[in-house]
């Protein structure tokens, strides 16, 4: 296979560079990165992570490339991809050979137009460095606006209550959670940041933010201003698929790729964040997924399928959000539901089933403290990948084990 160069050096391209020596391939893999650390964990950034200044998490000790034969790149951004002579150029203007490609560059924060130069006092979370920047305004005495009620935002929020700051949520939206999330789950969301003291403003539509060197002012539709010590922005994520775009490979809300994680290049392939790809199960519609688990399975699969395994891509996708006590699931994807069927677990966690109009599971949320739904959402996302039409009484009792229904 000669060499493998891999973009992107987080949670799917280091996945990736492992899996390819796991797989057995003893040619040369270099995994390259943007940013100045190894690959790390995103996730703890917005929860535990962000509370102590420290290391990033990182996905396997620096020792652990070299012991696998793995060049890792930091502080290294590749600047273009020059298909014809199957390289990949960086900034610095060396250039590295590849047989096979593989882009996991990713996503980043998505900005809010009109706030890029208020950076000290106007951020998004997104790296290490990101969080870094945020982490000392978490204390009490300072207030935090968090812009969007979406899982980042949410989870922060949690955290900068936990860590004694004042917090505002401001949504532009009837409810926070709209995207993906049912109603009944992000109602427990908002009472319980509610409870915590998290002053949430839905239906709030910002008209700017203004911010000195002090204090920053979001200003909403009508006049009203909410002052802030930091307003971070958590408004989605936008795909990085500048270069792939600008070698001219299928872009489609992501690098497009096949359900082998192929691009519209057959030597180059991509996979997590960055691309988007056919859904099996439900009809192989084109998805672009953000989730952790989701960049791991691709990063694994898409190992093989560089060295020619030609798998498809057949997870079902999952994720969670852990908010105070509170930890919430999702696996598969709820649109195009017919019916929902709620089973009460006890100690307030519930999970709500969502099948189509021929009774086939599509989706479970539930939510609940600590573990509480992690079983339960885990048989539902084998249910799913069976394409099971489960009773509705037997999924709504908690009595009946979802084992069960499973080998019905
Ligand atoms: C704060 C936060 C909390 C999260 N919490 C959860 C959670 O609770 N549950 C969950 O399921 N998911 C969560 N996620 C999402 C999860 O972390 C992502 O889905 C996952 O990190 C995606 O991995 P990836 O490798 O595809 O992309 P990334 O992790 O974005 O890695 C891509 C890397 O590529 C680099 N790169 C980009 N362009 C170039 C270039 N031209 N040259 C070199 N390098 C480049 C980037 O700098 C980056 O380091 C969270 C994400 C964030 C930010």
């Amino acid at each position: 296979m000669g060499c493998i160069v891999i973009v992107g050096a987080g949670e799917c391209g280091a996945r990736a560079a492992f899996g390819l020596r796991e797989k057995g391939y003893d040619g040369k893999i270099t995994l390259i990165g943007a940013e100045p650390h190894p690959p790390y964990e995103r996730p703890p950034l917005s929860k535990d992570g962000i509370k102590q200044e420290a290391p990033p998490k990182y996905i396997a000790d620096i020792e652990r490339y070299a012991a696998a034969g793995i060049d890792l790149l930091t502080d290294a951004p590749v600047r273009a991809i020059k298909r014809s002579a199957r390289r990949v150029e960086l900034v610095d203007g060396s250039s590295i050979p590849y047989n096979r490609l593989l882009l996991t560059t990713g996503a980043r924060a998505r900005a809010l137009p009109g706030t890029e130069h208020l950076s000290s006092r106007v951020r998004t979370l997104r790296t290490h460095a990101d969080a870094a920047a945020i982490r000392c305004e978490l204390v009490p005495g300072r207030k935090l606006a968090v812009i969007g009620g979406g899982f980042i935002g949410l989870e922060l929020a949690a955290t900068a209550r936990g860590l004694g700051a004042e917090v505002v949520l401001i949504e532009g939206l009837g409810r926070i959670l709209s995207r993906g999330v049912p109603e009944d789950i992000a109602v427990v969301v908002a009472d319980r940041h509610q409870a915590e003291g998290v002053e949430l403003r839905c239906d709030a539509k910002i008209e700017r933010i203004d911010a000195d060197d002090g204090r920053a002012r979001v200003v909403l539709a009508g006049g009203e201003t909410i002052e802030a010590d930091l307003v971070v922005v958590g408004i989605g994520a936008v795909p990085n698929t500048e270069l792939a775009a600008a070698a001219g490979l299928s872009i489609e809300n992501g690098i497009a790729v096949d359900a082998t994680l192929r691009t519209s290049d057959p030597d180059i392939y991509a996979a997590g964040d960055c691309c988007s790809y056919p859904l099996c199960h439900y009809g192989g519609r084109r998805v672009r997924l953000e989730a952790w688990r989701n960049a791991q399975d691709q990063g694994t699969l898409v190992a093989g399928n560089l060295l020619g395994a030609n798998e498809a891509i057949t997870s079902v996708p999952w994720f969670w959000s852990d908010q105070y006590d509170l930890t919430l699931q999702i696996a598969g994807l709820a649109d195009g539901a017919a019916t929902t069927v709620r089973r009460n677990l006890g100690g307030g966690a519930f999970i709500l089933f969502h099948l189509d109009d021929t009774g086939r599971l599509l989706a479970a949320s539930g939510i609940g403290p600590g573990n509480a739904v992690a079983r339960d959402i885990r048989l539902a996302e084998m249910l799913i990948a069976a394409g099971k039409r489960p009773d509705h009484q037997a999924l709504a009792s908690p009595e009946t084990k979802l084992k069960a229904l499973l080998a019905a």
